[in-house]
């Protein structure tokens, strides 16, 4: 049985992933609550292999009478709603917060893996997106709390993995969705779900022309722990489904599948918004034996029901 730290455990991914790991493992979950909920771990309160602490991973954190093996560090905001509350905070949490988890990777000499994302592609002028892709970021946006942050992080595992050894992995995750997203968190799929359950206005944001590539979150979970606990390959590689959709063909799906009176308003874009986001997942093929199953409108059903019971 492994020790297993989860950072962000309390969150949408991260609560599926404690979900994963504990049957097997101890696991450790840490989150300050920002935008993780009680609610997404209180099945696991009481677990004997379930572990919670409270703590904000900006500040440094031992763990000084267990020997940890794993390290997850997915401790941070992922919705660029809550990214951009308070911009300085994700840039810590990416920067001083990855910098405080790798040292503690170290005391325990335990592998971690950085949960990274298609964000560092920026808007990218190559499509689909590969790992050699160096990625197209303004560094003064309103993204680049996130993005530049999420770059800064891979090259702190990178370079702790040059000077001091450090076992590391990193996933580069494209748009993940399903049941625990956070009902407010202002991401498109729990938008537009909640929107089209209350009848309200559908929000597609400039056009509704660009894209993204859903993926359903126990696809997503197979494929970080797949890449845990392989030992060849440190990364960056990409986690994402590969089926491209608009955000306008997003909506009417929604629609449809939820029977809604709902109408679609165009609203304006946000700066720096991604035009089109497609993973090329070849290198996960290849070195991971891990492809998404779940077509978007099976994971979106589920998606669906969840938001029914918890509105
Ligand atoms: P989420 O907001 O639901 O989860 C993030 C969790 O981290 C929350 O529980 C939050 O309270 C916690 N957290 C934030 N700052 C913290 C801090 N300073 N100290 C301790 N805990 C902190 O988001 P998510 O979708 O579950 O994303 C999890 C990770 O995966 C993030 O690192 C995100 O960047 C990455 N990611 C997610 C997606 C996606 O589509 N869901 C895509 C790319 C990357
Ligand atoms: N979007 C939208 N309406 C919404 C929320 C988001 O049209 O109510 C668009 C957003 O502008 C972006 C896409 O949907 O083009 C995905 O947004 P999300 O915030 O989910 O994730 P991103 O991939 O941009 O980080």
């Amino acid at each position: 049985m492994k020790t297993i730290l989860v950072t962000g455990g309390a969150g949408f991914l991260g609560s599926h992933l404690c979900d994963a790991l504990v049957t097997d493992n101890k696991v450790i979950c840490v989150d300050n609550f920002f935008t993780g909920n009680e609610k997404n771990i209180k099945h696991l309160i009481g677990n004997p292999n379930f572990k919670m602490v409270s703590h904000d991973i900006i500040m440094p954190l031992f763990i000084p009478d267990e020997k940890i093996d794993q390290i997850y560090n997915l401790a941070c905001p992922a919705s660029p709603v809550h990214y951009q509350f308070n911009a300085i905070r994700t840039i810590k949490a990416n920067v001083v917060g990855t910098m405080n988890i790798l040292g503690l990777a170290r005391q325990h000499n335990a592998r971690i893996l950085q949960a990274s994302t298609s964000e560092v592609y920026g808007d990218p002028l190559e499509h689909p997106q590969k790992e050699s892709y160096k990625g197209n970021v303004n560094p003064i946006g309103i993204r680049a709390c996130y993005d530049e942050g999420k770059r800064c992080a891979e090259t702190l595992m990178f370079d702790y993995h040059r000077q001091n050894k450090v076992d590391i992995k990193v996933v580069r995750i494209f748009n993940t969705y399903g049941p625990r997203m956070a009902k407010d968190d202002g991401r498109v799929v729990s938008n537009f779900i909640t929107q089209a359950l209350a009848g309200k206005d559908i929000t597609v944001y400039g056009d509704g022309k660009q894209t993204r590539s859903f993926c359903y979150v126990s696809n997503l979970i197979m494929g970080i722990v797949n890449m845990m606990n392989q030992d060849e390959f440190i990364g960056p590689v990409n986690l994402g489904n590969p089926k491209e959709f608009t955000i306008l063909e997003l909506a009417q799906k929604i629609i449809e599948m939820t029977k809604s009176e709902s109408k679609i308003i165009f609203e304006k874009l946000p700066q720096d918004d991604p035009i089109q986001r497609k993973p090329d997942i070849t290198l996960a093929k290849q070195k991971l034996g891990w492809e998404p199953k779940i077509e978007l409108s099976e994971g979106l059903r589920t998606t669906v029901s969840y938001f029914k019971e918890i509105l």
